[in-house]
């Protein structure tokens, strides 16, 4: 058998790149009803999770792999090719990364292509002919990313032209409408289904001035930093000292779980109910005040009174006296 020649007894296995939606799915189910084996991918960073994709292949039996790929997710973000959208959400880089990736995997594990459920023209930014164009470019896979879903409306991939795709049985989908995905659906016996889009951090405003915030002035930020952005008030006292004050009791618990003893000061007012409170461990002693102070602010304690705030940090735990910051004055360092 010379290099070139095609070994067509043995099974072909395509690697998607899914986001757990409907049209991941259906890309994955065309594929699969021609005796292809199909195997997920899927990639979580502080910014978006595989949650979803885990249910769904959990519920359709398709096999996952899950990967974390924060820190060259990192690396994209501070400075990705094609910008931002219209809050810190690099979708362009983004995707050619996570093709990349793929690719990668692909050849490393013996997969014969990469697919995706991606709709010619269904997103007005990121699924354009040329947004895919840009994609298979830039992350080195040309002719061997298939979108089974749009796949006649786009050119041949190098796996069809082999054969070791049935591009008969591939769809001609485009455009915003859900018309033909809602009745394959129903043609699999779908009834219940994810919304299509959402779950991606990076395209909430107030959580992108939060991570902008953290990337200005952090060169390496540590994962917990990263997993707190998304609990919280994040006021900014000076360079060297951001705080973050809990909402709700979901924000308390889930800063709780962020908390590094030997980097973190955490701080409880005493004798009222009230938030956690989150300082950097070498906070100047004014810092720590001023952070006692806007926690206790968010308190029942009474203005214009003392009260204790309890400070557990590396160096142990101590008690200070502060006088609550009301809120409408602790305003002005919101992030
Ligand atoms: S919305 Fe978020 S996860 Fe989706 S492509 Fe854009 S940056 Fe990536």
């Amino acid at each position: 058998m010379t290099a070139t020649t095609i070994d067509q007894t043995r099974p072909v296995r395509a690697l998607g790149l899914s986001s757990g939606g409907l049209d991941s799915i259906l890309a994955a189910l065309v594929l699969r009803d021609q005796g292809i084996q199909v195997r997920w991918v899927c990639f979580e960073t502080p910014f978006f999770n595989a949650d979803r994709t885990r249910r769904a292949a959990d519920r359709f039996g398709i096999p996952l792999a899950v990967r974390d790929i924060t820190p060259v997710y990192l690396d994209m973000l501070r400075n990705p090719r094609c910008g931002y959208g219209r809050n810190m959400n690099p979708c362009m880089d983004c995707h050619a990364l996570m093709f990349r990736l793929a690719g990668e995997m692909m050849a490393a594990e013996g997969f014969d292509f990469v697919f995706s459920g991606e709709v010619l023209g269904q997103r007005p930014m990121s699924q354009t002919r040329n947004a895919l164009r840009f994609v298979e470019k830039n992350s080195g896979l040309a002719g061997r990313i298939l979108r089974p879903l749009s796949a006649l409306a786009l050119p041949e991939t190098v796996v069809e032209a082999q054969g070791r795709v049935d591009r008969a049985r591939l769809l001609d989908i485009r455009g915003r409408s859900r018309k033909t995905q809602i009745a394959l659906a129903r043609h699999y016996g779908i009834d219940e289904y994810p919304a299509p889009a959402g779950g991606c951090r990076l395209t909430d405003k107030g959580y992108a001035d939060r991570l902008r915030d953290l990337l200005a002035h952090e060169d390496e930020p540590r994962r917990e930093e990263l997993d707190r952005l998304r609990y919280g008030r994040h006021l900014r006292l000076d360079a060297r000292t951001k705080i973050v004050v809990g909402r709700t009791r979901i924000d308390n618990e889930g800063l709780e779980g962020t908390v590094d003893p030997s980097l973190d000061l955490a701080l409880r007012v005493e004798d009222y109910p009230g938030p956690l409170t989150l300082a950097p461990a070498d906070a100047s002693p004014e810092m720590t005040a001023l952070a006692g102070a806007i926690g206790a602010g968010y308190t029942k304690a009474p203005a214009g009174r003392p009260v204790a705030v309890r400070v557990e940090g590396p160096d142990g735990s101590r008690a200070i006296t502060v006088m609550p910051l009301p809120p409408s004055e602790a305003r002005r360092f919101i992030i």
